[in-house]
Protein backbone atom coordinates (compact mmCIF):
# COMPACT_ATOMS: atom_id res chain seq x y z
CA UNK A 1 0.00 0.00 0.00
CA UNK A 2 1.38 3.20 -1.08
CA UNK A 3 0.89 6.45 1.04
CA UNK A 4 -0.86 8.27 -0.68
CA UNK A 5 -4.28 5.80 0.07
CA UNK A 6 -6.57 8.50 0.60
CA UNK A 7 -6.06 10.43 -2.80
CA UNK A 8 -5.86 6.81 -4.95
CA UNK A 9 -9.22 6.11 -3.45
CA UNK A 10 -10.68 9.37 -4.10
CA UNK A 11 -12.26 10.62 -7.18
CA UNK A 12 -11.22 14.63 -7.65
CA UNK A 13 -13.34 17.23 -5.58
CA UNK A 14 -15.65 18.84 -8.56
CA UNK A 15 -17.46 21.90 -8.05
CA UNK A 16 -20.78 20.30 -6.51
CA UNK A 17 -18.52 19.05 -3.29
CA UNK A 18 -17.54 22.29 -2.72
CA UNK A 19 -20.74 23.50 -3.10
CA UNK A 20 -21.78 21.16 -0.16
CA UNK A 21 -20.47 23.09 2.40
CA UNK A 22 -21.96 23.72 6.11
CA UNK A 23 -23.09 26.42 6.70
CA UNK A 24 -22.53 26.90 10.47
CA UNK A 25 -18.79 27.02 9.14
CA UNK A 26 -19.58 30.79 9.51
CA UNK A 27 -21.65 30.68 12.49
CA UNK A 28 -21.04 34.10 13.09
CA UNK A 29 -20.17 35.82 9.86
CA UNK A 30 -22.98 33.58 7.78
CA UNK A 31 -23.42 33.35 4.26
CA UNK A 32 -23.70 36.99 3.14
CA UNK A 33 -20.62 38.28 1.46
CA UNK A 34 -20.63 42.34 0.40
CA UNK A 35 -20.61 42.48 -3.68
CA UNK A 36 -17.08 44.55 -3.34
CA UNK A 37 -15.62 41.01 -2.67
CA UNK A 38 -17.81 39.21 -5.07
CA UNK A 39 -16.40 42.16 -7.91
CA UNK A 40 -13.03 41.87 -6.33
CA UNK A 41 -12.33 38.30 -6.79
CA UNK A 42 -13.95 38.21 -10.44
CA UNK A 43 -12.27 41.43 -11.44
CA UNK A 44 -8.88 40.02 -10.50
CA UNK A 45 -9.34 36.31 -11.88
CA UNK A 46 -10.56 38.27 -15.01
CA UNK A 47 -7.09 40.36 -15.24
CA UNK A 48 -5.27 37.65 -14.36
CA UNK A 49 -6.34 35.27 -17.53
CA UNK A 50 -6.50 38.24 -19.66
CA UNK A 51 -2.93 38.65 -19.30
CA UNK A 52 -1.99 35.17 -18.96
CA UNK A 53 -4.04 34.17 -21.64
CA UNK A 54 -5.02 36.79 -23.89
CA UNK A 55 -8.65 38.56 -24.09
CA UNK A 56 -10.48 35.76 -26.45
CA UNK A 57 -9.55 33.25 -24.38
CA UNK A 58 -10.17 35.08 -20.98
CA UNK A 59 -13.72 35.55 -22.19
CA UNK A 60 -14.26 31.57 -23.05
CA UNK A 61 -12.99 30.26 -19.69
CA UNK A 62 -15.47 32.82 -18.46
CA UNK A 63 -18.56 31.31 -20.42
CA UNK A 64 -17.89 28.29 -19.42
CA UNK A 65 -17.07 28.24 -16.00
CA UNK A 66 -20.35 30.77 -16.25
CA UNK A 67 -22.02 27.54 -17.89
CA UNK A 68 -20.87 24.98 -15.28
CA UNK A 69 -22.62 27.33 -12.43
CA UNK A 70 -25.92 27.75 -14.77
CA UNK A 71 -26.60 24.21 -15.06
CA UNK A 72 -25.62 23.27 -11.19
CA UNK A 73 -27.64 26.45 -10.47
CA UNK A 74 -30.51 24.67 -12.31
CA UNK A 75 -30.24 21.31 -11.35
CA UNK A 76 -29.64 21.83 -7.92
CA UNK A 77 -31.55 25.49 -7.52
CA UNK A 78 -34.42 25.34 -9.59
CA UNK A 79 -37.49 22.84 -10.34
CA UNK A 80 -36.76 22.16 -13.78
CA UNK A 81 -39.89 19.95 -14.05
CA UNK A 82 -42.05 22.62 -13.99
CA UNK A 83 -44.13 24.42 -17.00
CA UNK A 84 -41.40 27.19 -18.76
CA UNK A 85 -43.69 30.50 -17.62
CA UNK A 86 -43.39 28.60 -14.32
CA UNK A 87 -39.67 27.63 -14.28
CA UNK A 88 -38.81 31.42 -15.81
CA UNK A 89 -40.99 33.14 -12.39
CA UNK A 90 -39.03 30.44 -9.94
CA UNK A 91 -35.68 31.68 -11.90
CA UNK A 92 -36.34 35.06 -11.16
CA UNK A 93 -37.39 34.84 -7.75
CA UNK A 94 -34.03 33.01 -7.17
CA UNK A 95 -31.86 35.11 -8.29
CA UNK A 96 -33.62 38.13 -6.36
CA UNK A 97 -33.45 36.26 -3.49
CA UNK A 98 -29.62 35.44 -3.99
CA UNK A 99 -28.80 39.03 -5.14
CA UNK A 100 -27.65 38.28 -8.54
CA UNK A 101 -30.11 40.50 -10.81
CA UNK A 102 -33.18 41.19 -11.45
CA UNK A 103 -34.51 39.11 -14.00
CA UNK A 104 -37.09 39.97 -16.81
CA UNK A 105 -38.19 38.34 -19.83
CA UNK A 106 -38.54 40.80 -22.61
CA UNK A 107 -39.06 38.77 -25.69
CA UNK A 108 -39.99 34.97 -26.01
CA UNK A 109 -40.66 33.47 -29.58
CA UNK A 110 -42.18 29.44 -27.89
CA UNK A 111 -41.64 28.52 -31.87
CA UNK A 112 -37.99 29.36 -32.45
CA UNK A 113 -37.27 29.13 -28.40
CA UNK A 114 -35.34 32.19 -28.65
CA UNK A 115 -35.60 34.40 -25.38
CA UNK A 116 -34.38 37.56 -24.89
CA UNK A 117 -33.56 38.83 -21.06
CA UNK A 118 -32.51 41.54 -19.44
CA UNK A 119 -31.32 41.67 -15.40
CA UNK A 120 -30.74 44.71 -13.59
CA UNK A 121 -29.07 45.44 -10.40
CA UNK A 122 -26.63 42.93 -12.01
CA UNK A 123 -24.18 41.78 -9.61
CA UNK A 124 -20.94 41.45 -12.19
CA UNK A 125 -21.77 45.38 -13.36
CA UNK A 126 -24.27 47.54 -12.29
CA UNK A 127 -22.74 51.03 -11.37
CA UNK A 128 -19.68 50.01 -13.20
CA UNK A 129 -17.93 52.98 -15.17
CA UNK A 130 -18.35 53.19 -18.96
CA UNK A 131 -16.01 51.05 -20.14
CA UNK A 132 -16.99 50.89 -23.72
CA UNK A 133 -17.39 47.18 -23.84
CA UNK A 134 -19.55 44.23 -22.27
CA UNK A 135 -18.67 42.56 -19.30
CA UNK A 136 -20.69 39.75 -18.42
CA UNK A 137 -19.11 37.01 -20.31
CA UNK A 138 -19.67 34.96 -16.68
CA UNK A 139 -23.82 35.72 -16.66
CA UNK A 140 -23.67 34.93 -20.64
CA UNK A 141 -22.55 31.43 -19.54
CA UNK A 142 -24.52 31.40 -16.44
CA UNK A 143 -27.87 31.81 -18.50
CA UNK A 144 -26.93 29.76 -21.39
CA UNK A 145 -26.50 26.89 -18.60
CA UNK A 146 -29.45 27.19 -17.04
CA UNK A 147 -31.46 26.99 -20.71
CA UNK A 148 -29.42 24.05 -21.68
CA UNK A 149 -30.41 21.98 -18.20
CA UNK A 150 -34.19 23.44 -18.69
CA UNK A 151 -34.34 23.01 -22.58
CA UNK A 152 -32.81 19.69 -22.37
CA UNK A 153 -30.31 21.19 -25.65
CA UNK A 154 -27.85 23.53 -25.98
CA UNK A 155 -28.32 27.23 -25.35
CA UNK A 156 -26.32 29.65 -25.88
CA UNK A 157 -26.49 33.69 -24.59
CA UNK A 158 -25.00 36.33 -26.15
CA UNK A 159 -24.86 39.82 -23.78
CA UNK A 160 -26.11 42.78 -26.22
CA UNK A 161 -26.23 45.31 -23.73
CA UNK A 162 -24.51 45.96 -20.87
CA UNK A 163 -24.25 48.83 -17.81
CA UNK A 164 -20.51 48.84 -18.79
CA UNK A 165 -21.54 49.96 -22.34
CA UNK A 166 -23.85 53.06 -21.25
CA UNK A 167 -26.92 50.83 -20.47
CA UNK A 168 -28.72 51.09 -17.48
CA UNK A 169 -29.94 46.96 -17.29
CA UNK A 170 -27.55 43.99 -19.45
CA UNK A 171 -29.39 42.46 -22.16
CA UNK A 172 -29.06 38.91 -22.95
CA UNK A 173 -29.94 37.28 -26.58
CA UNK A 174 -30.71 33.60 -26.29
CA UNK A 175 -31.62 30.80 -28.38
CA UNK A 176 -30.93 27.07 -28.82
CA UNK A 177 -27.80 26.59 -30.98
CA UNK A 178 -27.51 25.45 -34.38
ZN1 LIG B 1 -23.51 43.51 -17.96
Amino acid sequence: MGDNIFLKNSKKPELSDYMNFNVQGRGNLGDDIPLAVYRLMEFSLREQLMEQLGREEQIQIFRKAGYRAGVYFAENMLDTSLSLNEFIAGLQRRMEELKIGVLRVEKLDKETGKIVLTVSEDADCSGLPLLGETVCNYDEGFISGILSAYMGKEYSAVEIDCWATGDRVCRFSAGPKE
